[in-house]
């Protein structure tokens, strides 16, 4: 399949107080469309800098990232913003949804950046509530929800402008056990019957069993990638035909 996303020889310096610390170094990663990553690793190891780096929220020190061969590196801030609304879905490990607004709320608010009108932004906002299965709570504050229904409703925010890739730092780390396991089965049912492509970061070893890949970064590099046998006939692009048919 084609690659969405190429990570050529990049690396991630930060200047701190006169010193230069090298949080990645030249790390190639290509992700396809359909791709589920899991990205593993000790907690310092850069994981989150890697994955602002790929949703185009900071910028590579070396190197380059080509997103379906264009290169965002050299994209100015505002078409990065403007880039970013349309073909990315970030998902965080607290949520941070806004407490004073409903989930329909919440859901639409990305879609304010987008040219929709406001009734088109209800109807997507609704659609995906809908598919993390939560319309029925479109009305309900985030104090109102548990845990695991307040990331579903952040992973409803991060798809209802239809981007490319869903990108997850830690979706799962502050939830228990079976609130854990429904919001992976809904990561894995976005990216089996929906074919949106997922990098999640996660320390969780049942978490990444969802995924299709899981790699390892250790300091600073990619260490070891355990690729995942993909079951016959898993295509997520026939999954998708079938679930619309
Ligand atoms: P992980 O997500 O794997 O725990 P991070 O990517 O958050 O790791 O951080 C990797 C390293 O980079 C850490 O040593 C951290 O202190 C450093 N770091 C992260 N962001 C910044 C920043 N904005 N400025 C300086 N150092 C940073
Ligand atoms: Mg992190």
């Amino acid at each position: 399949m084609e690659n969405i996303i190429s990570v050529a020889n990049v690396g991630k310096t930060y200047a701190r107080g006169g010193q230069s610390v090298e949080v990645l170094r030249n790390i190639n990663l290509e992700i396809a469309e359909g791709d589920f990553v899991a990205l593993m690793g000790p907690s310092g190891s850069g994981k989150t800098t890697l994955l602002n780096l790929l949703g185009g929220l900071d910028e590579p020190t070396a190197g380059d990232i080509l997103f379906k061969g264009e290169r965002v590196s050299s994209m100015t801030a505002g078409q990065l913003a403007d880039w970013r609304s349309r073909h990315i879905g970030f998902v965080f490990q607290f949520y941070n949804l806004m407490p004073t607004l409903t989930a329909l709320k919440n859901v639409e608010l990305p879609l304010l950046l987008s040219n929709l009108k406001a009734e088109q932004r209800r109807k997507s906002a609704q659609i995906a509530l809908h598919l993390v299965g939560l319309e029925t709570r479109a009305n309900h504050k985030p104090s109102e929800l548990s845990g695991g229904q307040q990331q579903r409703v952040a992973i409803a925010r991060a798809i209802a402008s239809d981007p490319d890739i869903l990108i997850c730092d830690e979706p799962t780390g502050d939830l228990d056990r079976s609130a854990a396991e429904e919001v992976m089965a809904l990561l894995a049912s976005l990216n089996r019957e929906h074919g949106k492509t997922i990098v999640m970061v996660t320390h969780d070893p049942k978490a990444a069993q969802h995924a299709r890949r899981i790699i390892n970064l250790d300091k600073g590099t990619l260490a070891v990638t355990q690729e995942k046998p993909v079951l016959a006939g898993e295509d997520p692009r026939r999954f998708a035909a079938e679930a619309h048919a």
